[in-house]
């Protein structure tokens, strides 16, 4: 079946009970036993909840993985997946990956003795050089946040399939409907639901997607006796935003094309990054392994002043953190989400004071660009 057609059906199948076609909120935290040792396999909601499981088939299909898990936020999906590993492993990891990631890894699992390095993954060689005889993961985000650098999938899992190292990949950026990176070899993919999945701002959650059996059953255990379970509600949420994932995120990518095009035209615009432009150094590795470009991007507006300019003064886009709703969203990432980098940290990956980035939202693109048009006119 089709992308779409799975999006609505895969784990959605109407309620055997009542017939409800949409899968209900299974608000409940526990489940009445028949007799002793005999249930309808399930026992307790930490463990499974029914509105969460069909979530989880949906997403294990749309990933094209053996299965699914979803956690309370991405960070909870990403912290689960790191307790695969243990004391003495190591584990690189791209130098741009979001925020929260080197901040869980740096202050909280050093201290448990995982050793990270940081490179640049984008060039596949700087992977295979920071090899260690115990390396045993390595954590990829593509395209970033907020250059949109990519890094080759099939390359990485060259270097880390033959050595029976995982390769972890955070698609939250392009969902399934762009990229399936266990395709190309990962062995683990991980969410933030936040974002696109859910599609609508209105909750916070994550998964992860095991290609791997044993990865799969080790990690649901970690799920339930760690924890950081999505709740029914939540679950819910996300399946019903994943039913118009297709629809959305080709809306998206329609209308970061055309504002791409525009910005990358505009007098007052010294870069766009943006890997849909033709002549995006990645558009033609981009090409290979995905099936569209996104609704991020970011644009240089050359000094601090030009880009409060912007932010300031743009009346259609929402000064906000956070990605991925059906609403465009307009941030400064110096100040904002890469606030917590020394300023040395950001001139070294290229998050300028003038930089700005678009969460593109599935607006009339016309109102979009009349908007950015209005506030660009103020430089
Ligand atoms: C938001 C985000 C996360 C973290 O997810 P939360 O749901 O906020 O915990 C991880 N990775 C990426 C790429 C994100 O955008």
């Amino acid at each position: 079946m089709g992308f779409a057609t799975d999006a609505i059906h895969k784990g959605q199948e109407p309620d055997p009970t009542t017939g409800a076609v949409v899968v209900p909120i299974f608000q409940t935290s526990t489940y009445v036993q028949e007799e002793l040792g005999k249930h309808k396999g399930y026992e307790y909601s930490r463990t499974g909840n029914p509105t969460r499981a069909a979530l989880e088939r949906n997403l294990a299909v749309l990933e094209r993985g053996h299965s699914a898990l979803a956690f309370a936020s991405g960070m909870a999906a990403i912290n689960a997946v790191m307790t695969l590993l243990k004391s003495g492993d190591h584990v690189i990891c791209s130098q741009e990956a979001y925020g929260g990631v080197p901040r869980l890894f740096n202050a909280i699992l050093k201290t448990f003795g995982l050793e990270f390095t940081y490179v640049d993954t984008t060039q596949a060689a700087n992977v295979e050089r920071a090899l260690k005889s115990n390396t045993k993961m390595v954590y990829v985000e593509t395209p970033t946040n907020p250059l949109m650098n990519i890094t080759d999938l099939g390359a990485v899992a060259a270097i880390t399939q033959p050595r029976g190292i995982r390769l972890v990949v955070d698609n939250t950026f392009l969902s399934p409907y762009f990229q399936t990176p266990l395709t190309f070899g990962a062995d683990i993919v991980v969410h933030s639901t936040t974002k696109y999945l859910n599609g609508h701002s209105d909750g916070v959650g994550g998964a992860a997607v095991l290609a791997r059996e044993d990865d799969a059953a080790r990690l649901k255990f970690i799920q339930n006796a760690a924890g950081a379970v999505m709740n029914p509600f939540d679950a819910w949420l996300v399946l019903r935003g994943v039913k118009t994932l297709a629809v959305r995120m080709r809306q998206h990518e329609a209308n970061a094309l055309r504002i791409s095009a525009y910005l990358a035209g505009h007098r007052k615009i010294c870069k766009v990054y943006y890997p849909g432009l033709p002549n995006d150094p990645q558009y033609d590795l981009s090409k290979k392994q995905t099936s569209g470009f996104g609704g991020m991007m970011a644009f240089e507006t050359g000094s601090l002043e030009n880009a409060r300019t912007v932010l300031n003064n743009v009346r259609l886009c929402s000064l906000a953190e956070s990605l991925g709703g059906v609403e465009t969203l307009i941030c400064h990432p110096a100040t904002m989400t890469h606030a917590y980098l020394s300023e040395d940290e950001r001139q070294r990956l290229g998050i300028t004071q003038g930089l700005v980035r678009l969460s593109v939202g599935i607006e009339d693109v016309e109102d979009l660009l009349a908007d950015l048009d209005q506030a660009l006119e103020r430089i």
